[in-house]
């Protein structure tokens, strides 16, 4: 059985950007350091790709630069049935693709010394006073902390009988090929969010995001569904879907159909038990627009710092994490758009969409 200090689960963008953030801080303690990853890179991941500014801040105070093929989006257009408004702002997201942000990010971490084991997921853990046995399918570790970075379905929260199947969003997505030379979202780099599924019980939206698939141009489609009011019934999913696709004259292709969920992140939650850290989307995102590459970044950033303040003091309890997220400016961010969100997702009646699009396009002009 192999000893580690820190042994991290997951290497999506909150367990690369731990592993990174250790290395970066304590640069002895990256060859103590272990990274577990189910996947062999370039793997697949289900997103819309979309990187936001604040994400590339995160990367840049990392010094991780992320220099893969992107779509820039200078404009956003919000819908709601007939009404809309764009808002303009150069450079105000880049569209990638995940296996290669994602590939590029592991190697980041792998250049400043810690290990990854791709191709190997945890199946179990065990904590007791002095550590954590983590069994993968290929061999046992021992470890001091363990940062579970598993993503929203984390065999790890499981594990610790954290789960809550209450705080799940729902999302579907398809990739359809475009004429890129006509299409207005790809002449005008803008990505497009239509809120009319609100009006059949989806809390979220469906967007187009103009995407770049090994240099071909396609076009990134999908629906949110934020369950930020789990007490309200859950709408159909696919004939909704189904019927956005088909207002765009496109047929909705079940081979290619894909879904995931995300968890939302619910500041009350523990999201943590002795000797283990959940961070990302095995933590909770935001609601609002289901945005997830830079609140992964950013508490994965959180849940390094926490584990290198309990490896020096010897105190392994995490007490205070769950307050430590919850007022950082990640939980601050987050509180707020799920304020929002219930706002906007509530059941308000088709006037108060025209309304509010009306006076966003009156205020900031089309
Ligand atoms: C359809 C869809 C569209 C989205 N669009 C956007 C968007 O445009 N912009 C945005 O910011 N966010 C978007 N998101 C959210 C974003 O994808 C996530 O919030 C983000 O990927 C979370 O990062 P993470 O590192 O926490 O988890 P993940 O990216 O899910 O990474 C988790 C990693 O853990 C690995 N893993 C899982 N189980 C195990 C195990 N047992 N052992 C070892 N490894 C394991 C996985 O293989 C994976 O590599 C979208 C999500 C979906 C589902």
């Amino acid at each position: 059985m192999t000893n580690y200090d820190i042994l991290i689960v997951g290497a999506g963008p909150a367990g690369s950007a731990a592993a990174i953030q250790i290395a970066n801080r304590q640069p002895d303690l990256a060859r103590r350091t272990l990274v577990v990853e189910k996947a062999v890179f370039p793997r697949l991941k289900l997103c819309g790709g979309g990187v936001t500014t604040h994400a590339d801040a995160l990367l840049a105070q990392l010094r991780a630069n992320i220099d893969v093929p992107a779509f820039s989006i200078h404009a956003l257009k919000f819908t709601y049935q007939d009404v809309d408004f764009t808002f303009r702002m150069q450079n105000v997201f880049r569209v990638v693709r995940r296996e290669e942000f994602d590939a590029a990010l592991a190697q980041r971490a792998r250049e400043r010394g810690v290990e990854l084991r791709e191709g190997e997921a945890l199946v179990d853990l065990q904590r007791d006073d002095a550590g954590v046995s983590v069994q993968t399918k290929s061999g046992t570790y021992r470890a001091k902390v363990v940062i579970g970075a598993d993503g929203a379905n984390s065999v790890v929260r499981q594990k610790l009988g954290l789960m809550r199947w209450d705080r799940i969003s729902r999302l579907m997505e398809i990739l359809t090929p475009i004429d890129a030379a006509r299409a207005p979202e790809f002449i005008d780099h803008t990505a497009v969010f239509d809120f009319t599924p609100i009006a059949r019980g989806v809390q979220g939206y469906y967007w187009d995001f103009p995407s770049v698939k090994q240099g071909v141009p396609v076009m990134n489609r999908g629906v949110f569904d934020s369950r930020v009011r789990p007490d309200r019934p859950r709408a159909e999913l696919k004939p909704i879907f189904d019927d956005a696709l088909a207002a765009r004259q496109i047929e909705l292709d079940d081979a290619h159909l894909q879904g995931h969920p995300e968890r939302w992140f619910d500041a009350s939650a523990a999201h943590s038990a002795p000797r283990v850290l959940l961070a990302g989307d095995a933590a909770g995102t935001e609601p609002l627009f289901g945005e997830g590459i830079s609140h992964a970044l950013n508490v994965g950033m959180i849940a390094a710092d926490e584990a290198l303040r309990a490896l020096a003091r010897g105190d392994f309890s995490f007490a205070d994490y769950q307050r430590r997220v919850a007022w950082s400016a990640f939980g601050r961010r987050v509180r707020f758009k799920r304020a929002v969100a219930h706002v906007v997702y509530g059941n308000r009646g088709a006037w108060f969409y025209r309304l509010g699009f009306s006076t966003l396009r009156w205020i900031f002009g089309k």
